[in-house]
């Protein structure tokens, strides 16, 4: 099992080396290489996304990823940016399906911004399209504008759009996730006002067919945003385009509390993925020790689920996860009074030592 490790910029290095720590007394043999990504490739080799990190990845069953990203890399040419490295892997593996599980553990009800009825037991899962939709439609593009409310004026302009085989492929992976959880898929769309969206509506619907003993309700995005702060528990699988996936995802990792929780899969049709937590590389905390690790810990275990075909071994490190924090022990942004802060590598040792 070949796992390419890209910690990445900021936090990125400090949660990533706790995660190796864990994977590495697991008593499975991996082979674990490390190459520069994000701004750190862009410093060391002119780009964040070097050919070398790419054919590292690209060779490997699964990629262990931190974060990207600095505030002063945001005055370079767009496709120098270090956030490119994460498109770029996207698209040259073709990671399309996108896991974000929000699980609100029961130790850290307290720290949601909701009221604790709302959200204990809280368990959903995000599943994102990652390649398509607005985000990489063409044409997109500055131009004189030659209509619209201000002909001649300076406008701006992107492209949505999703092919019948884009939408059909994230909609068997929805149904099939929702197989092995409560068989329920809330496919979001914005039917009422976009084109693509009610193609989207009318494939989902299709592709359903196929799956009879699983529930599809349709839900507009404006509502499943109300709907997610409202009664979150009602959701079980929540599949959607990439820009509605990008910030209902977001909106729903709030409601467990803090994103250093949060762990996500990005998967191609091969099961080959890329594991990252759901945060950035939190420029404002990086260096200090303080990052939680949790989330990278908990992709990690991700990752020997979907990738490496090691199950057993993914629930001994989220039952270490649950174990360390119900023993108290606390990263800054989790902490309440009467329990014990600690910094990030602190928590990795202590995920060490539950794993028994
Ligand atoms: P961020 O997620 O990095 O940080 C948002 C807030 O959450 C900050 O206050 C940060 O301190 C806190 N936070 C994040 N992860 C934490 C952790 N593990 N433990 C404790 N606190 C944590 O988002 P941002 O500040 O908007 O972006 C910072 C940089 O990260 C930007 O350059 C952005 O482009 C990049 N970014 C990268 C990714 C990625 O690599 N996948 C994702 C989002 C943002």
């Amino acid at each position: 099992m070949k796992i390419a490790v890209l910690p990445g910029d900021g936090i990125g290095t400090e949660i990533v080396a706790e995660a190796v720590k864990v994977l590495e007394v697991l008593d499975l043999q991996f082979e674990m290489e490390s190459a520069l990504v994000g701004g750190a490739a862009f410093d060391a080799h002119g780009h964040p996304l070097p050919d070398a990190t790419l054919q590292l990845a690209k060779d490997a069953d699964a990629i262990l990823f931190g974060a990207v990203g600095d505030w002063k890399y945001d005055t370079l040419d767009r496709p120098l940016r270090p956030e490119q490295a994460i498109l770029g892997l996207r698209k040259n593996l073709g990671l399309f399906a996108n896991f974000r599980p929000a699980i609100c553990y029961e130790q850290l009800v307290g720290s949601s911004s909701l009221k604790p009825e709302l959200i204990a037991g809280l368990d959903i899962l995000i599943i994102r399209e990652l390649t398509g939709d607005i985000y990489f439609g063409q044409p997109r593009g500055r131009r004189m504008a030659t209509d619209g409310h201000f002909p001649g004026a300076e406008e701006a302009f992107d492209t949505m759009r999703y092919s019948r085989p884009e939408i059909e492929r994230i909609a068997h992976v929805a149904f099939q996730a929702a197989r092995k959880r409560s068989k329920k898929v809330t496919s979001v769309d914005k039917a009422n006002v976009l084109e693509t969206f009610q193609f989207w509506k009318d494939v989902v619907t299709e592709v359903h067919a196929q799956y009879p003993d699983v529930e599809l309700q349709h839900m507009y995005v404006d509502n499943a945003a109300m709907q997610l702060v409202k009664a979150p528990k009602a959701f079980d699988v929540i599949v959607t385009g990439n820009m509605f996936g990008d910030i209902l995802s977001d909106e729903a990792s709030m409601l467990t509390g803090s994103i250093g929780m949060l762990p996500s899969a990005s998967l191609n049709s091969k099961n080959q993925g890329l594991y990252e937590p759901s945060h950035g590389s939190a420029p404002d905390i990086a260096g200090k020790g303080v990052a939680n690790p949790l989330a990278t810990i908990l992709s990690a275990a991700m990752m020997l689920r979907f990738s490496l075909n090691q199950e057993e071994a993914a629930q001994r490190i989220e039952a270490a996860v649950q174990k360390v924090l119900a023993q108290g022990l606390r990263t800054p942004d989790i902490y309440s009074a009467g329990t014990t802060k600690v910094g990030t590598s602190e928590m990795g040792d202590a995920v060490v030592r539950a794993l028994g």
